[in-house]
């Protein structure tokens, strides 16, 4: 049965990690999740965008560590949370929602991500944003580096037909013309950076619920994840 009223209710703030593959649909339900209990929603993936847009137009070379390591000082990023209690990142003093979700940033981040200073970096502002509390992060290793002790922790997947589906439709929707299978070549290739680097790989381990959503509507996965919030809720107040 689901208790999304006595979650929303609730005075204790708990944080929510959700990590899983690329284009599950993490940030979907993280922010509706954010919605229902007035949390804020940070998506980390868009930290990691930002950090490759960055060196794209410095011209760094993204393979490069040492490189990209020296970039990073000359980088500007700050974590706004709006009106709608959503992340905006900005990055040098621009706004770059749009610049960081095409394909060219997508087929670099995962590169970009695989190096020790840029995560320790990006996880150092992550941890201070969800030192209060009441905080859903969407990313890799929300649940395992970032707040490890994190009171939900939700592992998301789908099958990959579903997934690069989901990624085509919202990259033609914000105006890139790719093919689906240029799509679905990426994801599979980040997936496989991901979860095989060395520092902080995407890993599944037994304190994450598994959420498969390759059937579930939105309403399902909400319902679905709000019960294991009130469940650890209800943990924490005990
Ligand atoms: O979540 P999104 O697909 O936007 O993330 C883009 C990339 O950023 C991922 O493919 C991954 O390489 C990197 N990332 C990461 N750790 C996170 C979030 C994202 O390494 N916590």
């Amino acid at each position: 049965m689901v208790q999304g009223k006595s979650a929303r209710r609730s005075q204790i703030k708990i944080n929510i990690a959700i990590d899983g593959y690329s284009s599950c649909g993490k940030g979907t339900l993280a922010k509706a999740l954010a919605k229902q209990l007035d949390y804020i929603f940070i998506d980390s993936g868009a930290m990691y965008r930002a950090v490759t847009l960055h060196m794209l137009q410095l011209g760094v070379d993204v393979l490069n560590e040492t490189d990209v390591t020296d970039a990073l000082q000359s980088l500007k990023l700050s974590c706004l949370i709006n009106k709608q209690k959503q992340t905006e990142i900005v990055l040098n003093g621009k706004e770059v929602e749009s610049e960081i979700r095409g394909l060219m940033v997508a087929s670099k981040v995962s590169e970009v991500a695989k190096i020790l200073a840029v995560r320790k970096k990006l996880v150092a502002i992550q941890q201070e944003i969800g030192k209060n509390k009441g905080v859903v992060m969407d990313g890799r290793d929300i649940g395992t580096v970032v707040f490890p002790q994190a009171e939900v922790k939700i592992f998301m997947t789908a099958n990959s037909a579903v997934r690069a589906n989901r990624r085509f439709k919202e990259l033609i929707a914000n105006g890139d013309s790719v093919s689906l299978e240029t799509v679905r070549k990426n994801i599979d290739q980040r997936d496989s950076i991901d979860t095989s680097r060395e520092h902080s790989p995407l890993s599944l381990s037994s304190d994450y619920c598994i959420l498969d959503n390759s059937d579930l509507s939105k309403a399902k996965q909400l319902e679905i994840a709000l019960e294991w919030v009130n469940d650890a809720l209800n943990a924490t107040n005990s």
